[in-house]
């Protein structure tokens, strides 16, 4: 019996995607900022309650533009993740700062809030959470270091989207937010993002470095009668065609998220006893946070072991991928790194993997998925 392949994730088409594109064409303005970028704006404003929100073209433009805001300086230094995605740290490299990293714990990826303290100098401007998988850091003790030392905090929520700490969605903590909407999240635009501004003094500056540095969101909102050059900045905007498209995707959450949170409670009902009890690792949602069902993953005990699995289940078709490279061994940062070890960020890049995880994934082929991962630890452990 052939078996088709199971891809790792796959975008899921909510139905209106191509009515609400070509609504957009029909109506003669596809640059930024035009019908369906404001119904996205008025959505994540309204909706889901952030002060500010202004949709961008990536969650790397959201957090250029955050560096950008908080007028990161060359020697400035910011504290980041090691277990992250290129872009979190790239964003401030690219304004000249420092990054120094953080290690991840024992029990998540997400940055250890204890060791901030010691790696803060008279130079650190910012700290940058990420919320892995989106399940949420602990905010206030991370706002509590941040107060304490003046610093601003922004939260890289680009796989957080409906996703909470103590009740607040996360994106709304922190100095600023940035959220993705690339192919791989929960919700998408092929390439899209999102910056929520939480801080009502950067609100008019956001503005303007979202467009090229002037002031031509004021001018359109009929505010000023013409536009002018006011400080640095960058087309950071996306196409209205981008945000019909999200658009489509934001009507239909509930619904998306509904069926990820199905499909991620099935994998931990088939896997979480069995494999907790060969000592692998399985997600956890600290006691402060939700979990959004953007991601499932599992730690192995072993670089060798991950191999072995990953190897086992593409036998079977099943794509499974392992995640980050840890930012302080890269071959860019290595030379400006401080020479600290880093061993949970290490061993999330050596053991961690991700089971596919995507809207139309089949039960059937789920459960396919699981049974091939129990069938390797059988196997495995009698070896
Ligand atoms: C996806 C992701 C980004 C980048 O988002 P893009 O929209 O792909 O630019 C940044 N940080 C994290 C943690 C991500 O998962």
């Amino acid at each position: 019996m052939s078996v088709s392949p199971i891809p790792f994730s796959k975008p899921y088409l909510s139905g209106r995607e191509f009515q609400y594109m070509e609504q957009a064409v029909r109506s003669g303005k596809i640059s930024g900022d035009g019908l369906f970028t404001q119904k996205c704006h008025a959505f994540f404003e309204q909706e889901l309650g952030f002060q500010k929100a202004l949709l961008t073209s990536s969650g790397t433009d959201a957090l250029e533009m955050a560096a950008l805001l908080l007028d990161i300086q060359p020697g400035d230094e910011v504290l980041v993740p090691s277990y992250t995605f290129v872009s979190t740290a790239n964003a401030f490299v690219l304004r000249g700062a420092r990054i120094v990293f953080v290690d991840s714990t024992a029990e998540h990826p997400n940055l250890d809030v204890k060791q901030l303290e010691a790696l803060i100098t008279p130079r650190t401007r910012a700290i940058v959470p990420v919320h892995y998988a989106g399940m949420a850091c602990d905010m206030d003790a991370i706002l509590a270091v941040a107060a304490r030392h003046n610093l601003a905090v922004v939260e890289d929520a680009a796989q957080a989207i409906d996703s909470f700490y103590r009740g607040r969605p996360l994106g709304s903590l922190g100095t600023l937010g940035a959220f993705s909407f690339h192919e791989a999240k929960n919700i998408i635009a092929g390439e899209g993002g999102l910056l929520t501004v939480n801080d009502p003094t950067l609100v008019r500056r956001a503005d303007i470095i979202r467009e090229k540095g002037t002031n031509r969101a004021a001018f359109f909102r009929g505010e000023v009668d013409k536009y002018t050059w006011l400080e640095p900045g960058s087309s950071f905007l996306p196409s209205d065609l981008t945000a019909a498209f999200l658009w489509a995707q934001l009507e239909n959450m509930t619904c998306i998220q509904q069926r990820r949170h199905l499909l991620w409670q099935r994998y931990d009902a088939a896997l979480r006893v069995p494999l907790a009890a060969q000592q692998v690792g399985l997600p956890v949602v600290p006691a402060y946070a939700t979990n959004n069902a953007h991601m499932y993953y599992l730690t192995c005990r072993s670089l060798a072991e991950r191999t072995a699995l990953i190897a086992h289940l593409a036998r079977q078709q099943v794509l499974l991928v392992f995640h980050y490279l840890s930012l302080h061994r890269s071959p860019f940062y290595a030379p400006y790194h401080d020479g600290r070890t880093l061993p949970w960020a290490d061993y999330y890049t050596d053991h961690l993997v991700r089971l596919p995880l995507y809207y139309e994934l089949a039960e059937a082929d789920q459960d396919r998925i699981a049974e091939a991962i129990l069938e390797f630890y059988d196997k495995w452990d009698t070896r």
